[in-house]
């Protein structure tokens, strides 16, 4: 599903050709016990689905895309919820034509490489439902 190498709290994490990306990266941490993360990357990807909150309704809006694109910016954090990896990802996905898409990442598949980097921070990070927002937010104990 994945390779990696590690370098203190640092790992360079290589997700395999046509796997879901989001799906390796929790995988990963859970295996390695990131409770509290951050995590960067590239990729070159086939599809990608994205998440829309409309913060008047707090109504999820999903959107796939099928079609080749160069994942440039991959950004998030690790934390959990409900003792479970818990991961707050967002991309920017250029199209062939170069323009750009992107937002808050739910699934994307590898189609080429991904390539990321993880860091741990020795801490624990949860989450909780904010009524307000509609979204799961930070819980520090
Ligand atoms: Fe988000």
């Amino acid at each position: 599903m994945y390779k990696f190498t590690q370098a203190g709290d640092r790992y360079v994490l290589s997700i395999d050709n046509h796997q879901e990306m989001m799906g390796a990266l929790a995988a990963f941490c859970k295996e390695q016990g990131i409770r509290c993360g951050a995590v960067y990357g590239i990729g070159a990807v086939c599809n990608a689905t994205f998440r829309f909150l409309d913060p008047a309704t707090k109504k999820y809006v999903d959107k796939t895309f099928e079609e080749q694109m160069e994942l440039t910016a991959i950004t998030g954090n690790i934390s959990e919820k409900d003792g479970e990896v818990y991961l707050h990802v967002h991309v920017t996905a250029s199209r062939r034509d170069y323009t750009c898409i992107g937002g808050h990442l739910l699934r994307t598949q590898v189609n080429g490489a991904c390539e990321l980097v993880v860091e741990r921070f020795e801490a624990a990070a949860g989450r909780y439902f904010d009524e307000e927002t509609g979204l799961n937010l930070y819980k520090f104990d």
